[in-house]
């Protein structure tokens, strides 16, 4: 780990209260850095310095009264820009939202905040959160910091450099089929999806609403714990949220791994997988025996189709959420003769590519007569992907699976082929469409030094589980700082 990113949640709590630093001159040094290395890797959009600086100075007067201070208390944090933030421009990295400024917080915005964290600005991201390597958002790509040359991995890019970058401690991102997890293991930190419902998306702009969470991007598992146990919780402004006791991660992740049953599923090691990453995650596997854990081959019959059933029920759920940009009560409005004209180049205009193609996607999908055959059919399948996992889950405690079958390839290297972008992600969304949760952990680098991620699932609401086994792993992978 090197210099730039050896600030911690633990390491700015000592600094805060031996008074080796103010909150305030902490905010100065990120948005220094920011400075610094931003222009190169494009990783933030809005910066919110007013914001920043009057947090930072409500933690100094409490620490100046030797008050107690909240768990965050100092914590610089940066947030995906399809997260509301009150005053704060929110792109989604799209046109269409170019100058849209939120009158309200999302829940988790509110929820860190109060929590005493500092939040430097928005991260940013493909558009709508509709991509796996940054490349899809309107205000340019974002570079990985461990290789400029490649891309951070999508659509959370910008989280992910920022907290690899030493840009922010943490970050949150959000995942609807792989889009924490992957530019994780791309950037080489910690980053986790939370179970559906643990989070609120209270504020979060949707993308597919049966599959969208928020979670955090961290130098550590420890960290990602930490963001974690503050923006959980039930929320009566998402009817989606669940109402579930929240649990001690911090104890639980020290409690011994032990004996603990690991499935390994066969498909997740198929054709298409770098031979390298294959080794890392085997040589992971191998780690996590020495420390007690009990390998299980597993057979997962359903994995093959969960690309093609993601992409069904993403595009439909998109395709519907997204026609509320027309122009009439955000964003963009280009005028026009009639209505129906502004409605046609707003969209026209404010959208890119990509989120063109996925609204006519799903908009077929749904359509009458093909329905049946696509959506309908895609519902099924779901169901069998979420058995597939419900039936592991009888036999194992956790599965361990790579993250992404490569590591991060070159800028501009898979954008004329969205296919290829897509299978960027065929270990991933599996997890989503079965609603349970899902970290990636660093898991080594290839010989030409790009991180590999090594992903661990559990049953839904299992995320102490889940901790426990990536922390266990973290430590003896001497990833620890
Ligand atoms: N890469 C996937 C997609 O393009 C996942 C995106 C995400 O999780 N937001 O849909």
């Amino acid at each position: 780990m090197s210099a730039a990113n050896a600030w911690t949640v633990p390491a700015v709590r000592e600094a805060l209260e031996a008074k080796k630093l103010s909150a305030r001159e902490l905010t100065a040094e990120f948005y220094s850095r920011i400075e610094r290395k931003n222009p190169e890797l494009n990783a933030v959009l809005a910066l919110s310095p007013e914001r920043a600086y009057a947090q930072a100075d409500r933690i100094d007067k409490l620490r100046a009264r030797n008050e107690k201070l909240p768990p965050l208390a100092g914590v610089p944090v940066a947030i995906k820009d399809v997260i509301s933030t009150r005053g704060i421009r929110t792109t989604c990295g799209s046109r269409i939202l170019e100058n849209y400024v939120p009158p309200y917080d999302a829940t988790a915005v509110e929820k860190l905040e109060s929590a005493g964290a500092v939040i430097l600005g928005k991260t940013n991201c493909d558009e709508f959160a509709m991509g796996s390597s940054n490349e899809n958002s309107a205000y340019g790509p974002v570079r990985n910091p461990v290789a400029t040359d490649r891309v951070p991995g999508g659509s959370s890019g910008g989280s992910a450099a920022a907290v690899a970058a030493g840009l922010a401690v943490a970050a949150l991102g959000t995942d609807t089929g792989g889009s924490i997890r992957q530019p994780g293991a791309f950037c080489g930190i910690p980053a986790m999806m939370p179970t559906y419902g643990r989070v609120s998306r209270y504020g979060l702009i949707a993308f597919a609403s049966s599959l969208d969470r928020i979670g955090p991007f961290a130098t550590t598992v420890r960290d990602a714990a930490a963001v974690l146990s503050v923006i959980e919780g039930h929320d009566t402004n998402d009817s989606t949220s669940a109402a579930v006791p929240a649990s001690d991660y911090f104890e639980e992740m020290e409690k011994p791994i032990r004996g603990m049953r690991i499935g390994i599923p066969v498909e997740y090691f198929g054709e298409g997988m770098d031979p390298e990453v294959r080794a890392k995650i085997e040589a992971g596997i191998e780690l996590m025996k020495q420390i007690g854990c009990q390998p299980v081959e597993l057979r997962m019959p359903h994995t093959e189709y969960a690309i093609a059933t993601y992409y069904i029920v993403a595009t439909a759920e998109a395709s519907s959420n997204l026609a509320r940009f027309d122009g009439v009560r955000y964003g963009l409005r280009v005028h026009a003769g009639s209505l129906r004209e502004m409605y046609k180049k707003t969209r026209g205009r404010g959208f890119g590519a990509e989120v063109k193609r996925r609204i006519m996607l799903g908009t077929y999908a749904l359509s009458s007569g093909y329905y049946d055959a696509y959506y309908l059919r895609a519902q099924k399948v779901r169901t069998l992907i979420a058995r597939d996992f419900i039936l592991a889950f009888e036999k194992v405690d956790a599965i361990v699976t790579p993250t992404s079958p490569t590591t991060a390839f070159r800028l501009g290297e898979r954008t004329m082929n969205p296919l290829a972008m897509y299978l960027a992600d065929i270990y991933t969304v599996t997890g989503s469409l079965a609603g349970i949760p899902g970290i990636s952990v660093p898991c080594g680098t290839t010989s030409d030094g790009l991180p590999v991620g090594l992903q661990i699932f559990g049953p839904r609401f299992a995320e102490s589980r889940v901790l426990q086994l990536a922390h266990a792993f973290e430590k003896a992978n001497g990833f620890l700082i």
